[in-house]
């Protein structure tokens, strides 16, 4: 009898009928002698839907209101899924972050987990029941409420998976498994049946949503193995965990990312102190910045340009804006219409030429590149929007991920 925990996308739960049938999977797994906590996402698009909304009566939603907001929606699929469970015969029970013993730190809508207090799921699990917990969310100490980042809930299976030793974290969404590319773009993509954890947290801060980075992260930390799999059909999934090969695959697989904007503040004064007066505010305001350039200085200036996420783009224009005067940088300007494309692969640690190859497909399609950064095992490249997806194909095709390849 091995415990499983089991997370259901959005889109997986999107539909009062999708409900049903999620629920009707949970019963032939806990049927089979399996004892089942299962963490849910907000239906479909809820959790846009309620940002929009928080848009609407407000110029500048205030964070810990965002969260009270956001938080409803995981709650409204938990309980409706814990209903369709019973509706089945069999005895289900949804909990809250909170409830879950998810404590977080303080900081809306991108919370961290301190402490994991699995008292309670451990209690009801030992009644039998099925455990339908809230996604995304946790709670403070001061009993405040807070969510984990967009695709929290990812986060929360993990996390749960390691508070109560399970067997199997799952992660059920809306495709087969992890793929070479997003299958949306690349209907050529391949579905991969191993991922490295370092791979995946390069494809997830990439921009491959299928998992949250930060779960990811996690589950590295901690030595969770997650199985990705369809919510939909019962094929066997990409599990990411480390794998010992013969030889390292040199490209594991391309991701694109269209969150983030780019800003630039021309003319800045090229001399010591000014990117850590720049930066520095940025991080008080808990304001990621990935990709930075800095060009050449000319005549004792230079432009500084970095890229922060499009739902952050707003609070760091207006950082710029209040110390552009004192760093006597000209002007400020914000470009959103950019998509950062990327290729990972552990081999690369090994291997020369990955960066020259992705250039060299990258001109072959007519595409211009923004900005260039690298790691160990990935190298980015923020292009136009507009190419995006053809740069995905190109890159896709150029490093022989193809089915056919
Ligand atoms: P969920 O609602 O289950 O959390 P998401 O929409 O957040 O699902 O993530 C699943 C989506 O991630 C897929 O539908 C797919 O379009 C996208 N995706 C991006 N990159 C990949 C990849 N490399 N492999 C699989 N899916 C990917
Ligand atoms: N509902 C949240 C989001 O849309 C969390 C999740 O789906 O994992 O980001
Ligand atoms: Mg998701």
């Amino acid at each position: 009898m091995a415990l499983v925990v089991q997370k259901y996308g959005g889109t997986s739960v999107a539909t009062p009928e999708l409900i049903r049938r999620v629920a009707e999977r949970i019963v032939s797994r806990h049927k089979q002698g399996h004892r089942m906590v299962v963490v849910v996402s907000a239906m479909g698009d809820t959790t846009d839907d309620m940002l929009a909304l928080a848009n609407k009566v407000s110029s500048r939603p205030p964070d810990r209101e965002v969260d009270m907001l956001l938080a409803c929606g995981e709650r409204i699929s938990m309980s409706l899924l814990a209903m369709a469970v019973q509706d089945l015969g069999v005895a289900a029970v949804s909990l809250t972050g909170g409830q879950s013993g998810i404590i977080t730190d303080a900081v809306h809508r991108k919370a961290r987990i301190l402490d994991l207090k699995p008292d309670r799921l451990l209690e009801e699990l030992h009644k039998d029941q099925v455990l339908i917990v809230a996604g995304f969310q946790g709670v403070t100490t001061d009993a405040e409420e807070t969510t984990l980042g967009r695709g929290g809930s990812n986060l929360t299976a993990v996390a749960l998976a390691y508070a109560l030793k399970a067997d199997v974290c799952e992660m059920n969404t809306d495709v087969d498994g992890i793929y070479t590319a997003d299958p949306r773009v690349v209907p050529e993509a391949c579905k991969l049946s191993v991922v490295t954890p370092d791979e995946m947290l390069e494809l997830a801060s990439a921009g491959a949503r299928v998992l949250q980075s930060r779960s990811v992260e996690f589950a590295k930390k901690y030595g969770v193995v997650i199985h990705v799999r369809s919510s939909f059909n019962e094929n066997p999934g990409t599990l990411i965990k480390e794998v010992e090969e013969m030889e390292e695959v040199v490209v594991r697989g391309i991701a694109h990312d269209l969150g983030e904007a780019k800003i630039t503040m021309r003319h800045v004064p090229d001399r010591p102190g000014v990117a850590a007066r720049l930066f520095g505010p940025l991080a008080d305001k808990n304001i990621n910045v990935d990709m930075i350039i800095q060009n050449t200085s000319e005549a004792g200036s230079t432009d500084l340009s970095f890229t922060v996420g499009k739902t952050d783009l707003d609070r760091a224009l207006e950082v710029c804006q209040g110390i552009r005067a004192e760093l006597g940088a000209d002007e400020v300007v914000a470009d959103a219409q950019i998509a950062k494309i990327s290729v990972v692969g552990v081999g690369m640690r090994s291997h020369a030429g990955v960066a020259a190859g992705m250039f060299q497909a990258l001109a072959a399609a007519n595409i211009n590149i923004h900005m260039i950064s690298t790691s160990e095992i990935k190298i980015s490249c923020v292009v136009g929007q507009p190419d995006a997806e053809k740069a995905v194909r190109a890159l896709h095709a150029a490093f022989k991920l193809d089915k056919s390849s």
